[in-house]
């Protein structure tokens, strides 16, 4: 800034290189240097200059561009330092004198767009993949448990005088109001966005209550408050920005169901041998899906017992999930499990094939990895079907609900024999005689089942060629 400035203030006294430094003692040359900021001058040298250009000191020294072209000189130069246009390989431009204004925003202006397009590059779906399984990985090691975040979702909700039962929505609108916000139902948000806060104003914007007393306007309006409470900043890559959705997520699960509430209710459950999610999830008026991943923070850290959590969608996918117990969960070549289908025998996907869905359903399933009682609910979006299962070792099964259920499986899986592959007459009789075309995946991780046909079971095929064809005849 200071060699901008210098050849600034320099230009509008009509002096030369040779000429300023003649009259301050030293060579042009050396001059051109400190303007290039190549080399720092002595104060003794500077007041010389200010002297001899006429200009106070102050100005000389002052942090900011001596003008718009100064400051697009100021950008060309620090983006073409940037790592993107070094891996180009190609020359740096000057701007000299006799670069038009024209020119000189035209370039700047490319740089300004391709340093933009690099950033997006980041959120490409393998980098989120990537990002998201380092954080399940960190995340187990942690037992899914933060007690930093657990400590402050405590005091904020004591600090409205919140003791017991559900967390009501007036209770979140004081926890708002004492970080001076004012919560803003409106209908018009943008459809990216979950909350809008301005920061200026002093509101933050949610949804309207489609669902009056719902407990997920609850939730968004406390993860919006998060984002203050946890000093978080715009996220600079991927990885961040899933850190704080994480963090953002379970502040307002820890609010909704807080520690020392849940940690007394579930060791009494416990204690009756009877801990059920539906219960849990009624005594904090939440949904079974927030009462089944808040029990993987606090069932291992507090009452010593490990688990895995589920969700699948009605096609048998992973959405969301969790371990700590040694459930091998369905990966990929990079480790992520999310998209993955999961086995056919397991209580996630066994439980799509009951009649009567209203209660939860109980199983206990042999696999090579040991065997695990799983208790599973399922329910329905206005997309798809989905499963929510939290699962346990079977010798911890004592402690749960449902563990005197008759319902046994046996998983081989990832053994593709096991339920990947279509039965071996179907396979006969099916293939070569069928034709299928798949259906567009909204879900961005989801990847394609590989079947004959891209994107479609062939299991599921065949089985449902083989029903229609006995329909028939
Ligand atoms: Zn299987």
């Amino acid at each position: 800034m200071l060699g901008q400035r210098m050849r600034h203030f320099r230009g509008l006294a009509g002096l030369t290189l040779e000429q300023l430094g003649a009259a301050v003692g030293i060579a042009g040359s050396q001059l051109s240097l400190i303007e290039n900021g190549r080399k720092e001058p002595r104060l003794s040298l500077l007041t010389r200059i200010a002297e001899t250009l006429e200009v106070p000191l102050a100005d000389l020294l002052a942090d900011a561009p001596p003008s718009e072209r100064a400051a697009l000189e100021i950008e060309l130069d620090q983006l073409q330092r940037s790592p993107v246009y070094a891996s180009l390989g190609l020359p740096p431009v000057r701007a000299a004198k006799t670069m038009t204004d024209e020119t000189l925003l035209s370039i700047v202006g490319l740089h300004r767009e391709l340093a933009r397009r690099e950033r997006e590059a980041i959120a490409t779906p393998e980098e989120a993949r990537r990002a998201n399984t380092g954080l399940r990985q960190r995340m187990r090691s942690l037992d899914d448990y933060l007690p930093e975040i657990e400590r402050l979702a405590e005091e904020t909700v004591r600090g409205v005088g919140h003791t017991a039962g559900a967390l009501t929505h007036r209770s979140v609108s004081r926890i708002a109001e004492r970080l001076g916000f004012e919560l803003v139902h409106v209908g018009d948000l943008p459809h990216s966005a979950r909350s809008v806060t301005d920061l200026e104003n002093g509101r933050i914007y949610l949804p309207p209550a489609s669902i009056p007393g719902g407990h997920g306007l609850r939730s968004m309006a406390l993860q919006a408050v998060a984002h203050r409470l946890l000093g978080h900043e715009e996220p600079l890559t991927y990885a961040d920005f899933l850190q704080q959705r994480l963090e953002i997520n379970y502040f307002a699960a820890a609010c909704l169901m807080p520690e020392s509430l849940a940690v007394g209710f579930l060791e009494e459950a416990k204690k009756e041998r009877d801990i059920a999610v539906e219960d849990f999830r009624d005594a904090f008026g939440v949904t079974h899906e927030a009462a089944a991943l808040r029990l993987t923070n606090l069932l291992t850290s507090h009452l010593g017992i490990r688990l895995h959590f589920l969700r699948v969608g009605g096609e048998g996918g992973v959405y969301k999930a969790y371990e700590n117990d040694g459930l091998r969960l369905p990966v990929d070549v990079t480790g992520s499990t999310e998209g993955q289908l999961v086995c056919r025998r397991w209580a996630a996907r066994v439980a799509f094939t009951r009649t009567n869905r209203t209660t939860e359903f109980y199983q206990y399933t042999d696999t090579p990895e040991g065997t695990f009682f799983d208790s599973t609910q399922t329910g329905t979006t206005r997309a798809e079907e989905f499963s929510i299962t939290v699962g346990v070792p079977f010798a911890d099964a004592k402690w749960f609900r449902g563990r005197e259920t008759t319902n046994r499986a046996t998983s081989r899986c990832p053994d593709q024999s096991c339920c990947a592959r279509p039965p071996q007459d179907l396979a006969n009789r099916w293939t070569g005689r069928a034709w299928s075309s798949a259906k567009l995946h909204a879900h961005i991780l989801s990847p394609l089942p590989s079947g004959t046909f891209p994107g479609v079971d062939d299991r599921e095929l065949y089985e449902f060629l083989e029903a229609h064809a006995a329909l028939e005849d």
